[in-house]
């Protein structure tokens, strides 16, 4: 089964609206480096019109075709929620996807499993493609606790969705340990978890169903260690922090996943 590899960079709350519209111009400039890739730029959301402009977003078709997402979102499409952004929002200001239940997010903001079940619910009736992050702790996986984390993560954030919809997901497999760290998990052993989770797809709806569904690896991906990740069966793209900042080391890593 031949998937679409997606290459998304997280810029998480970095850079400011000069350096990210510079870093946008930059990837789209270069983005047939990557020919046959998605790629995927997820600014902070007060620069995602910045960053929309700078890649020639009109509605969400993009000449370079380098498209936009969010990093997090509300459930609900609109209210009293102070501070948050609502899915139509995101749309409306020419994303295509959305980060949900990212490790920061599930740590530092309280994320449940349920949580994220709700909003990756929300992304996909705006019409928004959702990231799904799961991944398991230093602690969990030295308590050899990785797949019983993983398969419950994979179970809450994705219950209740019909085999249509859970065709539309992506799901970035981050070992905590791995973000932000430069502590990559080795090819082995995030193929391990990839294959895991495939066959967790597999049975929420059918193995034809979970073989078309797009599985990035995210933690310390760099353009060095890029290509053997690649190589991996089940890894479909990356999902990238700290190397998305940097156009040349962005492409660098989608450049190993085309092809
Ligand atoms: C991330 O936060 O999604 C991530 C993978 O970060 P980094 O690449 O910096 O480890």
């Amino acid at each position: 089964m031949s998937r679409r590899k997606i290459v998304a960079g997280n810029w998480k709350m970095n850079l400011d609206r000069a350096k990210g519209r510079d870093l946008a111009l930059a990837v789209a400039a270069r983005s047939a480096e990557a020919a046959g890739v998605d790629l995927v730029l997820c600014p902070p959301a007060a620069y995602l019109e910045t960053v929309g402009s700078a890649l020639g977003l009109s509605g969400s078709t993009s000449p370079s075709g380098v498209t936009l997402g969010g990093q997090t979102m509300h459930d609900k499409a609109g209210g009293a929620f102070t501070g948050e952004v609502a899915p139509p929002m995101l749309v409306d200001l020419g994303c295509r996807y959305v980060i949900l239940g990212h490790s920061e997010r599930r740590t530092l903001f309280g994320e449940t499993d349920a949580i994220v079940n709700a909003k990756t619910k929300s992304a996909l009736a705006a019409g928004l493609t959702p990231i799904v992050c799961v991944g398991e702790t230093l602690e969990e996986r030295e308590a050899g606790r990785t797949d019983a984390v993983v398969t419950a993560q994979i179970r809450g954030s994705l219950a209740g969705l019909s085999a249509v919809e859970l065709e539309k997901v992506v799901v970035a497999y981050e070992p905590v340990w791995a973000i932000g760290t430069g502590k990559v998990a080795s090819p082995q052993q995030a193929q391990e978890v990839h294959a895991l989770i495939r066959s967790l797809l597999g049975s929420l709806a059918s193995a034809e169903v979970a073989g078309k569904i797009r599985i990035q690896y995210g933690g310390s991906v760099k353009p060095d260690n890029a290509a053997d990740l690649a190589v991996q069966p089940d890894i479909d793209g990356a999902l990238v922090g700290g190397a998305s900042l940097k156009a040349d080391d962005f492409l660098g890593i989608a450049r190993a996943f085309s092809g």
